[in-house]
């Protein structure tokens, strides 16, 4: 752990403050959204000891005047996977390094995650990530050395579950009923939060349902016994159908979802988080840095590319289903850490979306599908004070979620790691080709 703090001195990052006094924070904002659908003008929030204590019409002088900004809740991302980056070479084979690297590097993508505006992530995953967490929240020493990493609070699968998970010694290599819901307790001992499954194949090999309706049933039933949540890949109509009929709790990508499977996990209660706005752009954009590897191939980016029509055109369909619980995530791989809230920007102008209506759920529906909604995705009395300003508003202009002007996580103001008194830098600028896609 030295070392990764030494390293991030290295990178610039925020300088270190010693633990706040606990006073009370008020926060004026111009305009403020609060997640479930509400908006009001010129209300002031008052924070104590991390959490909100009354939203309101008030003139008091205020610790924080932000009546220039528009407020939000912290936005939520339920699918992203924190640890991913490219290596010192620049392509996403990262082999040869260390553990130690690999922490290091996602620090640096934590880092952009949260000054995003993204105060909660949920990784989909791997054990690398309970490292990452243990780093985020560890209590700095009050030193001058210490550096306070910033970060997304973050929930993780820990592992993926794949219809040969626990299988190996088996004839077909598939595993058994009984050796997933093995499986699905082993990830829980590790300290997974959600399970993580695999019922398709990739987008790039076709997508085509890879786990049996047997193995769904034992892995999502093992699960729900246990408490936990299911968020299951799954691209073809037959893959998210069985998923569904199993009883798993979120489907992700969804990309050949027909809209029979849509109205089913309308009918049935499960969330759907189709990644419509940054993963497969990502790829295009970066194609050089993972060509080669795996089945990044040109079939697979070829594959890719015929996708985003077919994402967006389905996404228009989802919208349309009745009772759908529509969540926000990503699926922000190499390259895409930081740029999270391009999913809203193409959700709402090429999708139609409603503004308020991505807000909700890129905020408290979120928070909802994560079992989270007492804690976070709302501006509320009794919530935690995760909070972000926007320069503009963001029902005329979707693209003002990308001009971040301030970020609050439990209480405590996110430092960008500027220098006092010079100006506030906004989130980075997406490239051209993503802003439309
Ligand atoms: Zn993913």
């Amino acid at each position: 752990m030295k070392r990764i703090i030494a390293a991030l001195a290295l990178l610039g990052c925020a300088a270190g403050t010693a633990a706040q006094a606990p006073q009370a924070i008020t926060i004026r904002a111009g305009r403020l959204l609060d997640g479930r659908g509400g908006a009001q003008q010129n209300v002031v929030v008052r924070v104590e000891a991390g959490k909100i204590v009354s939203v309101g019409p008030s003139s008091e002088a205020v610790t924080h005047d932000l009546s220039k900004y528009t407020l939000l809740p912290g936005f939520i991302d339920t699918h992203v996977h924190i640890l991913w980056h490219f290596g010192e070479d620049g392509r996403f084979d990262t082999r040869g390094e260390t553990p130690d690297d690999r922490i290091i590097a996602a620090l640096r993508n934590a880092r952009a995650t949260v000054l995003g505006g993204f105060t909660t992530v949920q990784s989909v995953g791997e054990p690398g990530d309970l490292a990452l967490r243990k780093a985020l929240t560890e209590k700095c020493p009050a030193t001058a050395e210490c550096i306070r990493l910033v970060g997304p609070r973050i929930l993780t699968s820990v592992r993926q579950i794949t219809e040969r998970t626990g299988g190996r010694g088996n004839a077909n290599g598939l595993a058994t009923p009984d050796q997933l819901r093995q499986a699905v307790r082993d990830a829980k001992e590790a300290g997974a939060d959600v399970i993580k499954l695999f019922a398709s194949a990739s987008i790039r090999e076709g997508g085509k349902q890879t786990m049996s309706d047997e193995q769904l049933q034992a892995a999502c039933g093992e699960a729900r016994t246990l408490g936990l949540r299911t968020l299951v890949h799954a691209h073809s109509p037959e893959s998210i159908r069985a998923a569904v009929v199993a009883g798993c709790t979120q489907i992700e990508h969804g990309t050949f979802a027909t809209d029979e499977v849509l109205k089913l996990m309308a009918e049935r209660g499960t969330f759907f988080d189709p990644n419509v706005g940054l993963v497969l752009q990502n790829y295009l954009e970066n194609k050089a840095k993972f060509l080669g590897i795996g089945n990044y191939n040109d079939a697979g980016f070829a594959a890719m590319e015929r996708a985003i029509p077919v994402v967006i055109e389905m996404f228009k369909r989802a919208l349309k289903t009745p009772n759908l619980k529509i969540v926000y995530g990503t699926d922000a791989v190499a390259g895409a850490h930081g740029r999270n809230i391009e999913e809203a920007v193409v959700r709402v102008r090429r999708g139609g979306q409603k503004p308020m209506d991505a807000i909700r759920s890129l905020t408290s529906l979120s928070a909802e599908s994560l079992r989270m909604q007492d804690t976070i995705g709302a501006i509320a009395p009794g919530l935690q004070a995760d909070l972000v300003a926007v320069e503009g508003d963001p029902l005329r202009d979707i693209t003002a979620l990308r001009r971040i002007a301030f970020v609050m996580t439990g209480g405590v103001v996110i430092d960008s790691g500027r220098p006092r008194g010079t100006p506030r830098q906004a989130a980075p600028a997406a490239p051209r080709r993503l802003r439309d896609r």
